[in-house]
């Protein structure tokens, strides 16, 4: 089974390359997956080179040129975008046999979004407030995807790893959110949901009456904010359609389609570029990212809340990623089944682990884990080497050993 461990840039220029490409390899990993775009973040790195680390929006390499001529977004590129690491990196994991996976955040750029409000999501108030997310309904984020893909795909990487490539949910749109209001999953969905022109317009072409669908959500989400209590119970379109209507429920079904064709889009051109793309799902974030608890019904079920249907996507892509953000191995391995179910048995899955807080409390857990998704999926792989303390990784090697004699 492959496996590969998370790094960032940061990681790599700190320790040094060929230092943690040995690593991984001692762990037991069979590649490395380096970010190439990122997200801004604060994360305690706590064996890096500085201890706390921020991160910010942009890529870690030179654009190429011509790719991005008359387009309108532009990724910004991090100071040290000009050093060649990632190149360097290529060379290196070629030489050890390692497989280098370019993690790309395609949709997730505060950056990008504060300096053009009018391609992030906008909610059923007609506020543009998610800066973090751009709507992948807007044709310029669209161009702007495929654009990074080819960017990324053309460092020679083996795969392009996508993050955020579909909807933002309302949680995470911004960093520094604050919210007094009892909104229950239902509201918090609602108030997530773009209903910028752009999604308006594909809906409308879908036969859906996007009117009909913002008052709804309006209406909804209107009666947490005057003080009325929440609708009770979990989060699902069939309940969506039962308590906001008809309307609503197939808008937010019409997202899917804007999804899947972009992420087609998207692996089309990495695949001319000679590479393949791997999609992220984030539902396994919207159920455990917190706390490593996942409840209620499968994370298979959550992913239409950021527009993504694994039945579709899985087909459009080269492989599908999935995060395992749960302490229960019964629940982890619930979860894969139904992913693998949704993706049918040529369908390539791998599982992310977090070998630590919150998820994993010991080594006995994480190989329990890893024997578990190796019954279902094709790769395993552990997120992230800089954010774990040294004794937390050295789980990895003894979860990977029975596979290895195994093979
Ligand atoms: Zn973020
Ligand atoms: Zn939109």
């Amino acid at each position: 089974m492959e496996s590969s461990l998370y790094a960032h840039p940061e990681d790599l220029r700190g320790e040094g390359i060929g230092p943690v490409a040995d690593r991984a390899l001692g762990y037991g990993c069979d590649g490395l997956t380096v970010a190439a775009a990122y997200h801004r973040a604060r994360d305690v790195t706590p064996h890096g080179r500085s201890r706390v680390t921020m991160r910010r929006d942009g890529v870690h390499f030179p654009l190429p040129a011509g790719l991005w001529d008359g387009l309108r977004l532009v990724p910004p590129s991090q100071d040290d975008a000009g050093d060649g690491m990632l190149a360097g990196l290529r060379q290196v994991t070629r030489q050890r046999g390692t497989r280098l996976h370019g993690w790309t955040v395609f949709l997730h750029n505060t950056t990008l979004g504060l300096a053009h409000p009018d391609v992030t999501q906008e909610n059923c108030f007609g506020d543009r407030a998610a800066p973090a997310d751009l709507c992948p309904s807007h044709p310029d984020v669209r161009a702007y995807a495929i654009a990074l893909a080819r960017s990324v795909a053309r460092l020679g990487v083996d795969t392009v790893l996508a993050e955020s490539l579909h909807f933002g949910v309302f949680g995470h749109g911004y960093h520094h959110e604050r919210c007094f209001v009892d909104l229950g999953p239902v509201e918090e969905f609602l108030l997530g949901l773009c209903f910028c022109p752009h999604c308006r317009a594909r809906a409308a072409q879908a036969g859906v009456d996007a009117q009909a669908a913002r008052v709804a959500a309006a209406r909804i989400t209107a009666g947490v904010l005057d003080g009325g209590a929440p609708v009770p119970g979990e989060l699902s379109l069939a309940g969506l359609a039962e308590r906001a209507g008809d309307a609503l429920a197939r808008y937010v079904e019409a997202r899917t389609a804007t999804v899947t064709t972009l992420v087609a889009s998207v692996a089309q051109a990495v695949a001319d570029e000679g590479s393949q793309l791997v999609f992220l799902d984030l539902a396994g974030a919207i159920k455990g990212y917190a706390d490593g608890l996942p409840t209620g019904g499968l994370t298979c079920e959550a992913a239409w809340q950021a527009g993504i249907d694994p039945a579709a996507i899985g087909p459009v892509t080269d492989g599908y990623a999935i995060l395992g953000y749960a302490r229960d191995p019964a629940r982890l391995s619930a979860d894969v089944a139904a992913y693998r179910s949704a993706l049918g048995a040529s369908g390539r899955l791998r599982v992310t682990l977090r070998p630590g807080r919150p998820d994993t409390p010991s080594a006995a857990n994480l190989a329990d884990k890893v024997r578990l998704v190796a019954t279902a999926a094709d790769a395993v792989d552990f997120y992230s080497y800089g954010l774990f303390p040294l004794p937390v990784l050295d789980r990895i090697p003894a979860a990977l050993a029975p596979l290895r004699l195994a093979r």
